[in-house]
């Protein structure tokens, strides 16, 4: 178990496999950046002054058609087509199961090298879809509330990994085009949350590259605005997000005083309120983005008071934010109730009357434990027991 004393770092057990280096020996071409790709073709022999051009057409083909098979690749020679073929591959993460909702919520598993499997959603929406990815195996992090949280972190996905599960959900949905096909404006997958397991910002560069692959404007074409990354609160690496990848941040934020923050979001014995809002303060200008979406997640007799709510307020004042209220979810074992419906609404409306938008988190998929904060795959058995939970949580145990 982690040493969660406030001086202790909390550090990541992560085990590093080789970027792009499968079993087989290919090197697979997803979740390369251009500059990436473009190294790849020279190394194979690519003429310089070619690479630009094969790298442009290259990326086309994977990204905007969708094509997983170098023969069909007709723009390039067919003597190329073969020698990609003897030493790259197009290569996703393989679906095991997929649930559908009630809702029309679908809750993708994946298995992904090394036989672990990670956990994808798709939200569809009036007009537009919701892609929540994961971007690690479990997570090293032991949020109280949080299922994820009680899976031990087995590794970071790579950069393929997390763009893989983008193009798994066009398959699906059978979004890629058609040649000659009129432009369907309307978007299925549209935006992506970095929402699912894992804390993006201990996986930062693969992270980072996937998303650079993800809004390309040649290929998946998911614009910046229309990406949504979600921290715990790694400080260090919040401006490092606002520089590099320049996506919409939302932060796990979860309580008022350190004192509760402590046992919902441990991290914060690392990086407190204070030292996480003065990060944030500095987001919307180094990432020219509006605001941040600030996530409360509603636990009864925990959080929920008016004195929470106003508090709230009062911390974030001078940060362009929303305020996400997510009904807590509940799993097997939670050591945590649901606030009732009125109190989240009351505690919406103090915030609302502050000046904030206050929209409160409709659950969806819930049938298929779909929901925030749900997802952990069933065959990681690594689980910590209730008395642990609770015990990480700073509660009397059950
Ligand atoms: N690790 C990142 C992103 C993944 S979690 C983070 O913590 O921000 C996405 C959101 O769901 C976070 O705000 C998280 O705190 C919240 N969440 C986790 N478990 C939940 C649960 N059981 N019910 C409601 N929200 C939950
Ligand atoms: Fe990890 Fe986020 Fe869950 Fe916390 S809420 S345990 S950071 S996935």
């Amino acid at each position: 178990m982690t040493d969660e004393s406030p001086s202790a770092p909390i550090t990541q057990d992560v085990v590093t496999i080789p970027r792009n280096l499968p079993a087989g020996g290919k090197v697979n071409l997803v979740g390369l950046t251009r500059e990436g790709l473009h190294d790849a073709l020279i190394a194979a022999g690519t003429p310089e002054r070619q690479a630009k051009m094969r790298v442009g057409q290259i990326w086309q083909w994977i990204y905007h058609w969708g094509v997983r098979d170098f023969a069909a690749m007709t723009n390039l020679a067919k003597d190329y087509r073969a020698m990609l073929a003897e030493r790259f591959e197009i290569a996703l993460p393989e679906i095991v199961t997929r649930q559908v909702s009630a809702d029309g919520t679908r809750k993708y598993l994946l298995r992904i090298a090394g036989g672990h499997e990670v956990e994808t959603v798709y939200i569809p929406e009036e007009n537009r879809g919701t892609l929540c990815i994961s971007s690690q195996v479990g997570c090293t992090l032991t949020c109280s509330f949080c299922h994820t949280g009680t899976q031990k972190l087995v590794r970071n996905l790579t950069a393929a990994e997390i763009v893989g599960q983008v193009m798994l959900a066009r398959d699906d949905l059978g979004e890629w085009p058609e040649p000659g096909a009129p432009k369907d404006e309307t978007r299925l997958v549209s935006n992506v949350v970095l929402m699912g397991m894992g804390e993006p910002l201990y996986n930062f560069e693969n992270v980072r590259d996937a998303m650079k692959v993800v809004m390309d404007g040649e290929g998946l074409t998911i614009s910046r605005r229309r990406i949504t990354l979600s921290t715990s609160g790694v400080v260090p690496e919040i401006a490092r997000t606002a520089e590099e990848i320049g996506c919409l941040l939302a932060v796990s934020f979860h309580a008022t005083t350190d004192d509760v923050r402590d046992k919902l979001v441990p991290i914060n014995k690392r990086w407190n309120i204070e030292t996480l809002l003065a990060a944030l303060r500095d987001y919307p200008r180094l990432s020219n983005s509006e605001r941040i979406t600030f996530e409360y997640v509603m636990l009864k007799g925990v959080n929920d008071s008016d004195e929470d709510a106003r508090r709230l307020v009062r911390l974030i004042r001078g940060i362009p934010a929303k305020i996400n209220l997510i009904p807590f979810n509940e799993w097997p074992g939670a050591p945590y109730q649901r606030s009732d419906w009125e109190r989240i609404e009351a505690f919406a409306d103090i915030v609302y009357k502050a000046g904030y938008a206050s929209p409160i988190r409709t659950p969806r998929g819930e049938d298929i434990m779909a929901a925030c904060g749900q997802l952990k795959s069933a065959t990681e058995r690594a689980r910590k027991s209730r008395a642990e939970i609770a015990a990480e949580a700073g509660l009397s145990g059950p």
